[in-house]
């Protein structure tokens, strides 16, 4: 239920979602076969819905792992491009396959500052996957293995995606527009 004010537009139905997330997991199916466990490190919280349903779409050995970064709030009042550790996934990557599962990439800060991170534990190979990315906010290059959808500039809920930690368990995503001031 939208709270009293709040405009939320659909901008991806629940049905493109999943059919997305079934075309990125066959593609990571294909890309991983014979390859041992794929470590699968979700970036919380936002990426813990869109984590759920793609590891459930993988055939391929999988772990889980979580990762979290400091929020975006505390970020704009700092140095634009810091992104501090909160919480670090529990085993050891060193010579595992890594794969880190964001929700979206917005300027690339977080992103390219978790490669860094997980890199210099020295995985047998590190990829990324986002399901959302807004080219036109790019402020750093970062790889971008596996991509759901390219989308405008526009404040994004839903699906694992939050308004001030409203609107995560929307099954779509919305397009967000909070009452003028
Ligand atoms: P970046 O470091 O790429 O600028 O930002 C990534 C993080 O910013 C995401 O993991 C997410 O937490 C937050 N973010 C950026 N854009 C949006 C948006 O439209 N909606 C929500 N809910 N979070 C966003």
């Amino acid at each position: 239920m939208p709270r009293v004010g709040d405009t939320l537009t659909t901008l991806i139905s629940e049905d493109l979602i999943a059919d997305r997330v079934g075309e990125l997991a066959a593609q990571i199916d294909a890309e991983y076969r014979d390859q041992g466990d794929l470590i699968l490190v979700g970036v919380l919280k936002g990426s813990f819905v869109f984590l759920a349903d793609l590891a459930r779409r993988l055939t391929i050995p999988h772990r889980i792992e979580f990762i979290a970064v400091s929020s975006y709030g505390d970020r704009e009042s700092e140095d634009p491009g810091a992104v501090r550790l909160i919480l670090d996934v529990r085993h050891d990557i060193g010579g595992r396959h890594v794969l880190v599962v964001e929700d979206i990439v917005d300027t690339g800060y977080t992103l390219s500052y978790l490669v860094r991170l997980l890199n210099a534990r020295l995985p047998a190979s590190l990829r990324t996957c986002t399901l959302l990315r807004k080219p036109d906010r790019a402020k750093v290059a970062v790889t971008i293995d596996y991509l759901g959808f390219d989308i405008p500039d526009v404040w994004v809920v839903g699906y694992g995606l939050d308004y001030a930690e409203r609107y995560r368990t929307l099954p779509r995503i919305c397009a967000m527009k909070p009452p003028a001031a």
